[in-house]
């Protein structure tokens, strides 16, 4: 990386600026930025990442200590950590493979169910369930040992673009030229706003408490979901050491008061909801982690790229979608937005410079398809599943069932949450 120290005619700084030129930087330190920075690395652009909370690395989750944050991984997340050379790394005894899902109507009869099998749908697993700071431990790792990766702990106040590239001015002073920026800068994404791009945008008036359990009964590799009447929704996904970890989406005042709850109180309350139904499947629970809460919503943002005139700027990850998590795929459709650019970035034409426009817009394109469908029957489910008159609760409990004897639908709705992508 160069660097240069331009003299500043305007005010006169203690210091000359230092200013950075870059091939890429990323905004952003969650899961995705990391990955796309790694990922970028890898290809032999010069990468910087800046973002607030870079500073350390995430420490390894250890022993009987399990992370809140439990997410389902995805075969194109599989495919993409192996990519970047961290699957193998990662510490396999605390990832579970999900092989069975057991979906349940709120009507509480036996036909309103859906379950979905990897071995009738021919293939090893549906999905891994794992720990997020786990990946985030080995991405930081990873990303240490990368001489093509510079980390910044900084954020971004001013963004500039004209037809060379992006000018980043930080908080603590620095300024980056990059020719093109990457923003993985969460929901709220700031450089969303900066370069105007509008969204769509809708609250659920839900919230989603998570928490980890460890069962007397065995999971059975399986991953259970009981839609509520009232449009209260509760997964229960297999984590190692029989542990499953919950993910229960409320409304907001309920999350309040389920977080207020002791062990008694947990116990009481689950051996009610759903017929007692999770007591069945997995026997006693006993909290292992301190219940969290998210505010849920929907999240569309209108172009993935930006500016209008001469795009330099590529949206991933939740700021560009943000879905409910009922499907647990937002993270999986953040890390195909990596994979996707990753690919058009790596096979571009050797006339074409990082920032080509062709090539943001070729990532656009490639992205909405993908993004469009899974926000669009993430968000029909959701309103299906909360709708409380006769009619829609008969719908949707006799489609559970209608679903389930479909081998054809099925197989499609593995494939579809199975993800596509290859890497050549
Ligand atoms: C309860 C729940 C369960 C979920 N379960 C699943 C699941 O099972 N599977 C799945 O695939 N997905 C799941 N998701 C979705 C998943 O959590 C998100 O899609 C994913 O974490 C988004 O990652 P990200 O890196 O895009 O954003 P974030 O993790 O939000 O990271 C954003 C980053 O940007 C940084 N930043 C913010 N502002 C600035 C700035 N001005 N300058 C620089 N940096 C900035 C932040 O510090 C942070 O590092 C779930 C979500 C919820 C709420």
């Amino acid at each position: 990386m160069s660097e240069v120290h331009p003299k500043i005619s305007t005010k006169s700084p203690p210091h000359p600026i230092k200013v950075r030129t870059v091939d890429v930087a990323v905004i952003g330190g969650g899961i995705v930025g990391k990955a796309c920075a790694l990922g970028l690395a890898q290809l032999g652009l010069n990468t910087i990442e800046i973002a607030p909370d870079l500073g350390q690395t995430v420490p390894s989750p250890q022993g009987d200590q399990w992370g809140q944050r439990v997410y389902a991984f995805s075969l194109s997340t599989q495919k993409l950590l192996a990519h970047l050379q961290i699957w193998d790394a990662l510490d396999h005894s605390r990832i579970q493979v999900l092989r069975d899902m057991r979906i349940y109507g709120d009507r509480g009869e036996k036909n309103d169910q859906l379950h979905l099998s990897a071995f009738e749908a021919g293939t090893p697993q549906l999905a891994w369930i794992g720990e997020s700071n786990l990946v985030e431990h080995i991405l930081d790792q990873a990303s240490r040992f990368q001489n093509k990766l510079e980390r910044l702990t900084d954020v971004v106040e001013k963004i500039d673009t004209d037809h060379e590239g992006v000018t980043l001015n930080l908080k603590n002073g620095g300024v980056i030229q990059a020719q093109l920026v990457i923003a993985a800068d969460g929901a709220n994404s700031p450089i969303r706003s900066e370069l105007g791009i509008s969204t769509s945008e809708e609250s659920y008036s839900q919230s989603a408490v998570v928490a980890n359990w460890i069962c007397t009964y065995p999971h059975l590799e399986t991953a259970f979901q009981w839609f509520l009447p009232g449009g209260d929704i509760i997964a229960m996904l297999p984590l190692p050491n029989k542990q499953v970890s919950m993910v229960w989406s409320t409304s907001p005042e309920n999350a309040t008061a389920l977080l207020k709850l002791d062990q008694n109180g947990w116990s009481e309350l689950l051996s009610t909801i759903a017929n007692a139904a999770i007591g069945k499947q997995l026997g006693e629970l006993t909290l292992n982690s301190a219940p969290a809460a998210f505010p849920l919503r929907k999240i569309r943002a209108s172009r993935f790229i930006g500016p209008e005139s001469s795009p330099k700027i590529a949206l991933i990850g939740d700021a560009a979608h943000v879905m409910h998590p009922l499907a647990g795929q937002g993270l999986n459709l953040g890390l195909r937005d990596v994979a996707v650019l990753l690919n058009i970035l790596g096979k571009r034409e050797s006339f074409r410079s990082v920032n080509d426009p062709v090539l943001l817009r070729r990532y656009e394109r490639q992205r909405q398809g993908d993004t469009t469908a899974l926000l669009w029957v993430t968000d029909k489910l959701k309103r299906l599943f909360s709708a409380n008159s006769n009619p829609e609760r008969q719908l949707r409990n006799w489609g559970l069932g209608l679903v389930n004897r479909s081998h054809f639908i099925k197989q499609r709705l593995i494939e579809r949450a199975l993800g596509e992508i290859d890497f050549e």
